[in-house]
């Protein structure tokens, strides 16, 4: 077995059992020496050392028998001769028992001892006999005694000797094991030493070997790898044995082959990125691509493949090393040939070792030559494949290449799909181009056709203005024609009312009929005016609300209250199904009322039999008002058009139950101005069901629309008391506009008023801080600093606070707007449109005479002795005959038919109340009410204007000239009677 193939750890066990074996040896020796010296010393003591001992303790003994033998010998006295004996005898047993020792003690030969007991033996017992002899014979034979001590001397000097001889033996014996110890310490000695020494010699011999096999190896590996990390990347370990570090320096070997590799593929896709990034022209990028990745790929041939337009097939774009006049192509749905599998499985496919065989059957782009592998790669965009590369080599490719093909796999496709999306971009920016130029020339065209356009355009507002113009005189004629209208019919339904009433029983029954068919007639009439009327207003946008509060159970209560005499007529059952809270609104309760009304009276009107249920339900944010009847019901096919107007449900419809089609149409209008809306639904020859839906309170987007209707937000006129203006009263014209101020300045000059004139904001307010006027007429919409800043600035002035303002304005106010002038004390609002002069005079007397008392008409709590006096100025007979026919009962009546003979009656009869028309042909009825209230005498007597303009500002404009009431044609008998009351006794 090769040393060095055993592994670095078996040889650090060898060593350290060997060692270990070592020492061990050394550990036994060393027992083993000590044990035999242990023994050495045991046997000294056991031995040597005993018989001596065993010797003195028996030569004491025989030396003390002499004595008891010698003492024994010359001795009578039995007494003594009795003790010496039991000594004797004492010290013959001690000196038995020390033979006895030396039996078991010496190591010398038994002879010797054998021979010292029976000399022992023999000299005791001899010495005893001779002792018992001698006592009978002592005293007889003294020779005698001489030789029992002779014996004495002699036999204790032979046990002696012999005792001498065994002495000697284990002296002899003691020396001798005391040189024998000697050696075996020495012996020792040796054996220790050298076992130390071996094993310090085979402890640094094994050392030395296992730090001799580690540190080659490391030091090679070391050295290879320092080479490597000067980039040598071919260098390698060369130590290769079976141990650990034969493997470590494998594994380093591989390591850096690895990373070699890794290198080497880093460097290629560095080499194609470079080649990528570098073309942005598609053209180049392909071919550069293509011709790097054969280099790189060791390929002979290179062709790329793009998907076509309508994404049928691949085409070919680039090859290179290819038969050119092969032209290639395959279909992409049937995924056929060489792409099939790319296609399929959207991944790098790598054909490798192709058998000749196969070239027949397999389509490739490679025609004739038979390549040995093929690399496809599909390039996938969104999980389509958009284009493929196909590489071929003559030999089979090395792993390395395909390595390299699927490690450069995602940035070649994200290159590859920037390209292709420059490529589209380029394609667009081409038809982009062409379309541009395109455009160019149509916006050429269209500059020309712009400038025909704003010809059209003038022409256009020309019409515009026209149409206003149009619109304009269709009010002015809707009102006068509501005038000339209502006029006649007043007469009409007011004179057919009083005969109705008058000729009962007077004329036959017949000719009393034709009355009510007059005054129906009439009243149809009439509602179709104010039918159209109301509809005129509304679109014309003069319809405003007026807004309070009140709850949905009184107003439709009320409406059924007004339509109860003609359902109860009809023996139609009115139904009612309220919640039992109040459920209040706030809005425009006549309006609402108008639309419930309609659908009432609709109700009442299509039921021929049942009942009307009227409900009241609730949402979060609406009120809804359904009115449900058993009536005709609406054909499905009708219902869709019945709130258009002048539409009913069918013509028999109108025919049989009358109606002008309009009712709908306007209820429907206004539900929509009250921020609400109307539904139905209905069976034919069941009923209908209308529902009214309304919002709790108005949403601000309708409350905008609210203007100055309210009598509540109306500014008060106030009531005028003309004088002669004193020249010295001074009124300041604000106003941006100077056509305005040209005119005012005119009218107020004429007057004899000192004018001061300011064109804007800034100017008027430094004109007052000079001067205070008596009185200002501003306007609103100026530049810079408008009319409701100037107004603002005045009024929180002490000094100006007082100074009465006239606002002339063309502005639609809002509620707002309308809100700060209440606020700010302004004297009167007038519309811009609807100046003239006499209204302007007396709005500027009023506000010059503020502080003059006006002679009031004496009207507080009249009492009349009789019936009080009404002089009726109106010009059209059957007006005043159908008045005289009202009022003749209540009032002692005088009639003027025009201006000046009103006047001149007005001055003469002095009556308590003039009821003035405000048409009158010749002096119309503005001007002789400012003559009647000129005259001093006639000032305080109350007038009411009668009018049949229907436009509201016309009311408005009436009572702000300072009219104690206002009665619209055709006239109301209770409207009428109500207003004279009011002017009269002032309630
Ligand atoms: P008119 O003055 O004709 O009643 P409206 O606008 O009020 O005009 O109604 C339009 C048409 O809608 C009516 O002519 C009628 O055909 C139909 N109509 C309205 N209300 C009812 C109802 N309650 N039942 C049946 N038909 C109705």
């Amino acid at each position: 077995m090769n040393f060095t193939n055993i592994t670095i750890g078996r040889r650090i066990k060898i060593g350290s059992i060997s060692i270990l074996i070592l020492v061990i040896m050394l550990g036994l020796v060393a027992y083993y020496q000590t044990y035999k010296i242990h023994q050495q010393t045991e046997t000294l003591y056991e031995h040597p050392l005993k018989v001596r001992r065993a010797l003195g303790e028996l030569t004491q003994a025989i030396f003390l028998m002499k004595i008891d033998f010698l003492m024994l010998s010359g001795n009578t006295d039995s007494h003594s001769r009795e003790n010496l004996i039991q000594n004797l005898t004492y010290n013959n047993v001690v000196a038995r028992g020390q033979i006895d020792t030396l039996y078991s003690a010496f190591l010398g030969p038994q002879s010797y001892i054998d021979s010292a007991k029976a000399t022992l033996t023999y000299w005791i017992e001899e010495g005893m006999s001779s002792s018992r002899d001698g006592l009978a014979q002592n005293q007889s034979t003294p020779h005698l005694v001489q030789s029992q001590e002779a014996h004495l001397y002699n036999g204790a000097a032979n046990t002696l000797a012999h005792i001498k001889k065994i002495s000697d033996f284990a002296l002899a014996k003691s020396y001798q094991l005391f040189d024998q110890s000697r050696r075996e310490r020495d012996t020792l000695a040796i054996q220790l030493i050298a076992l130390v020494f071996f094993i310090l010699v085979l402890a640094s011999v094994i050392n030395n070997g296992l730090l001799n096999s580690m540190r080659t190896p490391l030091a090679e590996i070391l050295c290879a790898a320092k080479a490597f990390r000067k980039k040598n990347y071919s260098a390698r370990s060369k130590y290769a044995s079976r141990n650990e570090f034969g493997e470590l320096s494998e594994a380093f070997n591989s390591l850096v082959t690895t990373i070699e590799e890794v290198l080497t593929l880093n460097e290629k896709i560095a080499l194609i990125s470079g080649v990528m990034i570098h073309e942005d022209d598609p053209h180049h990028f392909f071919y550069s691509t293509l011709k790097t990745l054969m280099e790189i790929t060791t390929s002979q041939m290179a062709s790329l493949y793009l998907l076509s337009e309508d994404k049928k097939c691949f085409e070919q774009c680039t090859s290179i090393g290819l038969d050119q006049t092969l032209p290639v192509s395959f279909l992409a749905h049937e995924q056929e040939g060489e792409f099939g599998c790319a296609l399929a499985t959207q991944t790098v496919t790598v054909l490798s070792a192709i058998p000749e065989s196969t070239r027949f059957m397999y389509k490739s782009v490679y025609g004739t030559i038979v390549p040995s592998g093929i690399i496809t790669i599909p390039v996938v965009a969104s999980k389509e494949v958009v284009a493929i590369i196909s590489l071929a080599c003559v030999n089979t490719y090395s792993t390395e290449a395909v390595s390299f093909i699927n490690a450069v796999l995602n940035t070649l496709t994200a290159r590859f799909i920037s390209i292709l999306s420059t490529k589209k971009n380029q394609a667009l920016t081409n038809i982009l181009k062409i379309q541009n130029m395109e455009l160019l020339a149509q916006k050429s065209e269209l500059t020309a056709q712009s400038t025909e356009l704003a010809e059209q355009n003038r022409e256009l507002e020309a019409q515009k203005k026209q149409l206003d113009d149009a619109g304009k005189l269709k009010t002015s004629f809707l009102s006068n024609m509501s005038h000339e209208l209502r006029t006649p019919l007043n007469s009409v339904i007011a004179l057919s009312g009083v005969l109705h009433r008058k000729c009962r029983g007077k004329l036959p029954p017949e000719e009393y009929a034709y009355l009510e068919v007059i005054e129906r007639n009439g009243r149809m009439l009439l509602a179709l005016i104010n039918d159209i009327l109301d509809l005129s207003r509304i679109e014309s946008g003069k319809e405003e609300l007026d807004l309070n509060a009140f709850t949905a159970q009184e107003i439709v209560n009320e409406t059924i209250q007004m339509l109860k005499p003609q359902a109860d007529e009809h023996s139609i059952e009115m139904v009612t199904e309220f919640p039992t809270e109040p459920l209040t609104l706030v809005n425009d309760a006549h309006k609402i009322q108008h639309i419930l009304q309609n659908i009432l009276a609709n109700a009442i009107k299509f039921t021929e039999k049942g009942s009307i249920t009227s409900s009241i339900t609730t949402t979060s944010e609406q009120i809804i008002i359904s009115i449900k009847d058993t009536g005709i019901g609406i054909h499905p096919d009708h219902i869709s058009f019945i709130f258009d107007e002048f539409r009913q449900a069918d013509g028999s419809t109108s025919r049989r139950y009358g109606g002008t089609g309009l009712g709908l149409a306007i209820a429907k209008k206004y539900a929509c101005l009250v921020g609400g809306d109307i539904s139905v639904t209905s069976i034919l020859g069941e009923g209908s069901t209308f529902s009214v839906f309304l919002p709790k309170s108005i949403s601000p987007g309708v409350q905008q629309n609210v203007q100055i209707s309210s009598q509540k937000n109306r500014i008060p006129s106030q009531s005028l008391k003309p004088t002669s203006p004193p020249s010295e009263t001074t009124i300041l014209v604000v106003d941006d506009s100077n056509p305005a101020l040209i005119q005012l300045q005119d009218i107020l000059s004429e007057e004899g008023y000192t004018v001061l004139i300011a064109t804007g904001g800034e100017e008027a307010l430094s004109i007052i801080e000079k001067t205070i006027p008596h009185a200002i007429i501003l306007d609103l919409m100026m530049p810079d600093i408008d009319g409701f800043e100037v107004l603002g600035t005045i009024r929180e002035a002490d000094r100006t606070a007082h100074v009465p303002v006239l606002i002339l304005t063309a502005k639609q106010i809002t509620q707002e707007e309308l809100n700060f002038l209440t606020r700010n004390n302004i004297h009167q609002l007038i519309q811009k449109g609807d100046i003239n002069r006499t209204e302007l005079c007396l709005a500027i007397q009023s506000m010059t005479h503020q502080s003059i008392p006006m002679p009031k008409p004496i009207k507080k709590q009249r009492l009349f002795s009789s019936k009080p006096t009404l002089l009726i100025v109106e010009d059209n007979p059957d007006n005043l005959l159908t008045m005289n026919a009202l009022l003749s009962d209540n009032f002692m009546l005088i009639t003027a038919t025009n201006g000046q003979k009103g006047i001149d009656l007005a001055e003469q009869k002095l009556p308590d109340i003039i009821l003035m028309d405000i048409s009158l042909g010749g002096m119309d009825g503005i001007t002789a009410f400012k003559t009647i209230r000129g005259k001093q005498n006639t000032a305080h007597i109350p007038i009411i204007a009668v009018t049949a303009n229907a436009m509201l500002h016309d009311k408005e404009m009436i009572l702000a000239l300072g009219f104690d009431g206002y009665v619209p044609k055709p006239i109301e008998t209770t409207t009428l009677f109500d207003t004279l009351q009011e002017a009269l006794y002032d309630l």
